[in-house]
């Protein structure tokens, strides 16, 4: 189903959902299945599986020469997919990259993912890989998310690349965008990163996720402005339980984002990472607990396909 009829099924009250992260090469499927299975307990609807450009790097080889290495360093999204709608049940929400994709690899991958019978896709530009400074789409292939999304939305009117022939047969993807209540780094201010959102709802979004944060208030603000210029579709707010201390510095530089004040100090103050766990696990819960009373459709959570501080949250709020 798609995840605009999941986030529908539940009377009003929130659904659970997660992101998974693909492990590194060379892992065994069971071992990320088996480090997921717990959160099936609460049953999510449905699972995003990210996905993850090829990367770059140089290394010195042993006769002094420099050579240029690149590599998927986490493949395997669609195969996950494949494997979460066997062995657990639940729709995948595999992500789609312009970044590493020409629109025909695109067209090529979302065959694939309709041929799985996999009916919803988050729809991202993705971040740039070494050795660039910017993003640099692929030759002929999207730069801007909302061109991405115009693509799927076409497939689902039966309009391929290449086809004079509109297709009967088409796809039905549910289209996810990304949305940042604390602005994305590269947009001047949150009116020009606005105006990109209302772009992608334009092309055919169905539904936002939004990039974690830590202060409530950010999401409110975004979302009541999101209101006021016409955005109508779900909005739902992405959450991440701080594990470690480190994550204190280390996730406002990897995702332009404040820790509150209050936040910060409690766990600055803790002896170890136990301890700033066991804080970034109570924040997390007040703030799940606010986010049901504003009304949110669902709660879900950035796991990196482990489920001990996830269910330590959840357990106390579903
Ligand atoms: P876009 O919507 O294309 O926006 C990118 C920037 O360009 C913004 O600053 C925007 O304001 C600006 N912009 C957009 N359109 C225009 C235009 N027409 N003219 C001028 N400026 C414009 N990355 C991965 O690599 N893999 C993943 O699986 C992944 N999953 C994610 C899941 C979520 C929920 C989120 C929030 C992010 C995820 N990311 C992932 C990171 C994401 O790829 C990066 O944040 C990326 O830098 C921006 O992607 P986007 O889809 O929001 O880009």
């Amino acid at each position: 189903a798609k995840v605009t009829e999941h986030l529908k099924s539940n009377n009003g009250k929130p659904i659970f959902s997660i992101e998974i992260i693909p492990p590194t090469k060379g892992t065994n499927i069971n071992e990320l299945l088996n480090a997921i299975e717990p959160m099936m307990e609460l049953k999510p609807p449905f699972i995003d599986v990210t996905f993850h450009r090829e990367e770059y790097f140089t290394k010195q080889m042993p006769d002094g020469s420099i050579k240029e290495i690149r590599t998927r360093k986490r493949p395997g999204t669609v195969g996950i997919c494949s494997s979460i709608m066997n062995r657990f049940k639940i729709d995948p929400v595999p992500h789609v990259l312009c970044g590493g994709f020409t629109k025909d690899d695109t067209e090529d991958l979302l065959i694939d993912l309709n041929y799985l019978g996999i009916d919803n896709v988050l729809a991202l530009r993705g971040d740039f890989a070494k050795p660039y400074d910017t993003f640099k789409p692929k030759k002929d292939g999207h730069q801007y998310a909302n061109e991405l999304v115009g693509q799927i939305k076409n497939m689902n009117q039966g309009k391929y690349l290449h086809e004079d022939a509109e297709y009967l047969n088409a796809s039905d993807f549910c289209i996810g965008v990304a949305a940042y209540p604390e602005k994305h780094f590269e947009a001047q201010d949150l009116e020009q990163d606005m105006e990109n959102l209302k772009r992608k709802v334009a092309a055919g979004a169905d539904y936002i996720v939004t990039q974690m944060f830590f202060d409530n208030q950010k999401y409110f603000d975004f979302v009541n402005k999101c209101r006021a210029e016409g955005i109508t579709i779900p909005i739902i707010p992405g959450l991440k339980v701080l594990a470690t201390k480190k994550q204190l510095d280390i996730l406002p530089k990897l995702f332009y984002l404040d820790i509150p004040e209050a936040f910060r100090k409690e766990v600055l103050a803790c002896e170890n990472d136990k301890q700033a766990k066991q804080i970034g696990i109570e924040w997390a819960v007040q703030q799940c607990r606010e986010l049901i009373d504003f009304g949110v459709p669902a709660l879900h959570f950035y796991t990196m396909s482990k489920s001990d501080t996830t269910m330590a949250v959840a357990r106390q709020v579903f």
